[in-house]
């Protein structure tokens, strides 16, 4: 069996309504699919995380040391495509491209042993995942407090149990979000804050002080994640779990965050650190440290439900079955694409989302949709 053909599928949806967390603005929606086609005609897909057309491009680049492989022999092309690149790669967009194809490769593996991806990994330990709900991002010209107090209405009426909001804009304003939020949702639901980042260490420190009488699961990405020892000060100085990882890339890029615990539930996303190959290694590190893993999900349908078939082989916690480990990254914002990429979509039900129980990542691609979301040239 080898791999004839390494493809890439460039979506877009402008948006009319544009957003912004703390570090980014978002006026469109863009992703990218990998389609692998191996010469008995089965096909895999992934999605790596990122700008999309820096993706594809890195992705062609790799196409010439995938064209003759043999897709199934996973660690073997991650290890020559990522030695390929080393030099001057070992994070980012070279990982998150070699992440895609990974997750395509997995995906035709599980298709020619017709078992699913999570099988593979090592074993189906859960058919159904909680999922939170991500959003509140800011919209202009809006006042976010009773914006983020709606929004948060809708998510509890849609049966979320979690639900997560985007603070690192105003430490004043900010408090006042997770007050109204935190009043909506009662005591039941759990409530995580996102500062993308957008905080130094002594925002990051009032912010987690004051915040943390409202009951919060985690306190992620607080400050750049280039700063381990300002991740290490935030945690040291304010009682809230401190999350991040979404941007940290392969079992190096977690390796020091890990050992010097400046984390307390790492956040590894499937599609950026390095695929499936690359997130067990990432999982299995953390569990040497006793760091909790809760992936992060920011894609379409594909990175969906390849971060469900991860999620179902995380090896449960040993001390107890924990109610939040694992918990399911469910976007809700603005992104027609999202679903419709997959013949059928991945949806939540009260907040649970079923593992896809078909063989690789257990989803079809919706090739209608691929040509009706198409990125254009601009
Ligand atoms: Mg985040």
């Amino acid at each position: 069996m080898k791999i004839t053909e390494v493809k890439t599928h460039l979506l877009e949806h402008r948006l009319k309504v544009p957003f912004e967390s703390a570090s980014m603005r978002f006026d469109r929606r863009q992703h990218v699919l990998v389609e692998v086609i191996c010469d008995d005609g089965t096909i895999g897909w992934g999605e790596c995380l990122g700008p999309a057309r820096a993706n594809a491009s890195v992705v062609a680049t790799y196409r010439n040391w995938l064209i003759g492989q043999n897709p199934l022999e996973t660690e073997k092309i991650w290890a020559t495509c990522y030695n390929a690149l080393r030099d001057q790669g070992q994070r980012g967009l070279t990982v998150t491209a070699l992440s895609g194809i990974d997750i395509a490769l997995w995906d035709i593996k599980g298709k020619v042993l017709g078992q699913s991806v999570a099988t593979l990994l090592g074993g189906r330990f859960r058919e159904t995942v909680r999922a939170y709900a991500t959003g509140s991002f800011k919209h202009d010209g809006v006042d976010r407090v009773a914006d983020n107090a709606t929004e948060m209405e809708g998510h509890k009426a849609a049966g979320f149990h979690a639900a997560k909001i985007k603070i690192g804009f105003d430490v004043d304003e900010d408090l006042r979000v997770i007050r109204a939020v935190r009043d909506v949702m009662g005591d039941d639901m759990r409530l995580m804050i996102d500062a993308n980042h957008g905080y130094d260490v002594v925002d990051a420190v009032r912010l987690g002080n004051k915040a943390a009488d409202y009951d919060i699961d985690w306190f992620e990405e607080p400050v750049v994640p280039e700063q381990l020892s300002a991740y290490a000060d935030v945690r040291a100085r304010q009682p809230i779990p401190v999350a991040g990882g979404e941007t940290w890339h392969t079992r190096w890029g977690f390796a020091e965050p890990l050992a010097r615990r400046v984390i307390d539930i790492a956040q590894p996303d499937i599609c950026g650190v390095g695929g499936f190959t690359e997130g067990k290694r990432v999982a299995d590190l953390a569990s040497v440290h006793g760091v909790r893993v809760v992936p992060h999900v920011w894609g379409t349908g594909v990175q969906i439900a390849a971060a469900l078939q991860f999620m179902s082989a995380m090896v449960p916690s040993p001390v107890r079955p924990n109610p939040v480990d694992p918990i399911m990254e469910f976007d809700r914002t603005h992104n027609p694409f999202r679903q419709a990429v997959l013949e059928t979509p991945i949806e939540h039900e009260n907040g649970v989302v079923a593992v896809p129980t078909g063989a690789g990542l257990g989803i079809e691609i919706n090739r209608d949709a691929l040509r009706e979301f198409a990125m254009g040239d601009d």
